[in-house]
């Protein structure tokens, strides 16, 4: 320890010595009146060295002019306080190497001058300590961050992978529910094939066994008659199974669609040709007479099964000498087809089940028929982008209106 001469005083020395922060004393001018060791030790000066050296030598220059009007203020007030407050305060080797410190500042009064004692404490360490753990919590919430992205990205992984699996399982659902429906298919059409075979079977065996009685030249018309009835059972049993093949191809998705440039008559001439055939007594088909000059770009098999549908329901459904009218109304890239029949039409409360497969009315029931002939009519037309409707009274008749385009 050393004391500016004049200012000796035994009882600081032992104090001051005994303690381990640096004790710096200041008279009224800021000059270093004496320091002790541990302050000595803290500045990196060699003892006696501070000793009349202004205090700016201690403060990095930065804080000095601050500093200045810090002192001089609190030589008025004379009360004792920690510096810095909310700041941090810092001091200067004698290296110039800065450093973090706390000062407690003690003003006191000998022989009529007034000194100011200042406690200091390097705080470096307990800095870094702080910096480190400030470092730790950033580096922490860092970690937390990175944390927490990489979990949101295995949510929106698993998400995903929940959707693909959803996806898949309704796929699965979707061809089980398909399986189920041609399983269900197959044994309706087993059972349909039993009844609605059965009776045409017969009615082609009965005519067949007549005819074969006939041998006489001139029993010819009767054979004839025998001959027709089994065209004709023959007729209705192929457009079954076509209807059949159909549903089976729309089901699986086979369903192959052929566009062709033709022209329109050489269908309607073939479909009705063939219903023909089906007539009962005294009905009669009506041939459009403005078909010559129409061609289509159309899958011709498509029409060709749903105007035999058609007429061959409208046959179907009515009775003996009555009428059916084939109606063509070409439209701006569409052709629209009316088949008009004068038959038992559909009763009104049943009209919007009509396209559902194997659906009959009530009042279709005695006649031969297996409720698909329409349904794929639609679903053909429909998937080459036309339409199928009907209007209808019960006991009057009903008209089927089909309409398809005409350019691919
Ligand atoms: P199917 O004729 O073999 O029963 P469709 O699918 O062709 O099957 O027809 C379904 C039902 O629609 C028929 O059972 C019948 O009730 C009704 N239907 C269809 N066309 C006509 C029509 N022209 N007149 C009266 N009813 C009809």
């Amino acid at each position: 320890m050393k004391v500016f001469k004049e200012e000796k005083d035994n009882v600081f020395k032992i104090l001051s010595e005994a303690i381990s922060e640096g004790i710096v004393i200041v008279n009224d001018n800021q000059e270093i009146v004496t320091s002790n060791d541990a302050a000595d030790r803290m500045f990196g000066y060699k003892p006696e060295e501070l000793l009349g050296q202004n205090l700016d030598i201690l403060i990095p220059s930065e804080y000095r002019k601050n500093h200045h009007h810090q002192v001089e203020g609190f030589l008025e007030k004379s009360d004792p306080r920690q510096m810095g407050h909310g700041r941090d305060l810092y001091g200067q080797r004698k290296d110039g190497s800065v450093f973090p410190v706390e000062a407690g500042l003690n003003p006191f009064e000998v022989y009529g001058t007034k000194y100011v004692m200042a406690l200091v404490t390097d705080i470096s360490v307990r800095k870094n300590q702080e910096l480190e753990i400030i470092n730790l919590n950033s580096s922490l919430e860092q970690k937390i961050e990175e944390r927490t992205k990489e979990l949101n990205s295995t949510i929106k992984t698993l998400r995903e992978e929940v959707s693909k699996r959803k996806k898949a399982e309704h796929k699965i659902k979707e061809s089980l529910r398909k399986e189920r429906e041609l399983n269900e298919l197959k044994t309706k059409f087993l059972s349909l094939v039993s009844h609605e075979f059965k009776t045409p079977l017969s009615g082609i065996l009965t005519s067949a066994t007549l005819a074969g009685k006939y041998t006489e030249t001139k029993q010819q018309d009767k054979r004839e008659k025998h001959l027709k009835t089994i065209q004709s059972k023959v007729k209705y049993l192929n457009n079954i199974l076509n209807d059949f093949l159909s549903i089976e191809r729309l089901e699986s998705g086979k369903a192959n669609y052929k566009f062709d440039t033709i022209p329109l008559s050489k269908v309607i001439n073939e479909v009705i040709y063939n219903s023909n055939m089906l007539l009962k007594d005294g009905q009669k088909i009506n041939y459009p007479n403005n078909i010559d000059d129409i061609t289509i770009n159309f899958d011709e098999k498509i029409l060709e099964l749903s105007l035999t549908n058609l007429i061959n329901n409208a046959i179907k459904y009515s009775p003996e000498y009555t009428l059916i009218d084939v109606v063509v109304s070409p439209k701006k890239d569409a052709v629209e087809i009316k088949i008009i029949d004068q038959g038992m039409g559909i009763p009104q409360k049943e009209q919007k089940f009509i396209f559902n497969r194997y659906f009959r009315a009530e009042n279709a029931l005695l006649d031969q028929g297996t409720g698909i002939g329409l349904n794929i009519v639609k679903s053909h037309l429909e998937n080459l982008g036309g339409t199928v409707t009907f209007e209808s009274e019960e006991g009057k008749g009903s008209t089927f209106i089909i309409s398809f385009p005409t350019k691919k």
